[in-house]
């Protein structure tokens, strides 16, 4: 929140100080409806900021290290956005895919692709690394990272040679997280690939051609009753009438909630005094009468401001 604040605090000294190099009269106008633009550029960085501090935030229960998996399950259905998708790897070769092996008498629950030792391993989508860790000698992952996406998923890259990311750090799609190895329960170099939602493994395979190393739909809509599927952003704008009725009262209900947000921010909103400001000047300058910003800030309309004070300003 704070840097949100100090956001907001830095865009409008920015306004400010174009504002008074411009004439006094015509100044009131193009203030408000630059206000409006920087409250547009707020709301989206909030957004921005949300996204990567708290990926997902709506969708799990909470941010801990501790396990890979979670005890409650993903919702009915939920819509996963691939657009976003980077190559975790150089190679495209794939050494094993996701599913029941036979001759080791257990699941396998992701895709293994075939790396040497010492490959730049990349975060196939945005996020916040949630898990860096190592299970031992020849044991599970090895040394492994799981990172929470904005778009909902978790990905787990296992057999790591190196960490080179942290805990909490936040990622672009296709930044280094680590380097290919053979860590852990492991035959040979390769990166073991997972995709999670909540939990809940998905073969990465029916969300990705690693062999083309591109996503096999713009969505993947998946549904814990099975019938999960691919989409392309077109037919998800062109979804039926209901649907599309409950992604649009979300989208409401995300604008209201940011709305909120915003309003809550504002209400912290600050102006550093500078020499020659006076009340009437910066009252005027956020749009609000003398009296309020004296009210605001506790003071007498006679009282003489000095620079670098910090006044409240909404
Ligand atoms: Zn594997």
């Amino acid at each position: 929140m704070k840097r949100i604040v100090l956001l907001t605090f830095s865009l409008l000294t920015l306004v400010s100080s174009q504002a008074s190099a411009q004439d006094l009269m015509a100044r009131q106008a193009p203030i408000n409806a630059k206000l409006r633009a920087i409250d547009s550029v707020a709301i989206r960085q909030l957004h921005k900021v949300e996204m990567f501090e708290n990926p997902a935030g709506e969708l799990y229960p909470d941010w801990s290290n501790e396990f890979v998996g979670y005890s409650q399950m993903p919702p009915a259905e939920y819509r996963i956005d691939l657009r976003d998708f980077h190559m975790p790897c150089d190679s495209r070769v794939v050494n094993s895919h996701y599913g029941y092996r036979r001759q080791f008498g257990r699941p396998h629950y992701g895709t293994d692709i075939k790396v040497y030792v010492g490959d730049t391993i990349r975060a196939a989508f945005s996020g916040k690394v949630r898990i860096v860790k190592d299970q031992g000698y020849r044991k599970g992952y090895g040394k492994y990272v799981v990172i929470r996406h904005s778009n909902g998923l978790e990905t787990v890259y296992g057999h790591l040679s190196k960490h080179l990311v942290k805990e909490g750090q936040v990622l672009r799609a296709g930044e280094p997280l680590g380097l290919g190895g053979s860590t852990g329960r492991s035959t040979g170099p390769h990166l073991h690939f997972e995709t999670r939602l909540v939990g809940e493994k998905i073969n990465p395979e029916k969300l990705f051609s690693f062999e083309a190393g591109d996503i096999r739909g713009d969505y993947y809509i998946y549904r814990r009753a099975g019938n999960s599927q691919l989409m392309a952003a077109h037919d998800v704008n062109n979804l039926p009438a209901v649907e599309k009725e409950v992604a649009e009262s979300k989208a409401e209900e995300s604008r209201n909630f940011q709305q909120q947000k915003m309003e809550r921010t504002n209400r912290s909103l600050v102006y550093k005094v500078r020499s020659g400001d006076t009340l009437s000047k910066i009252a005027k300058k956020y749009g609000i009468t003398i009296d309020r910003l004296c009210r605001l800030n506790n003071i007498s309309r006679n009282k003489t401001l000095r620079p670098g004070q910090i006044l409240k300003c909404s």
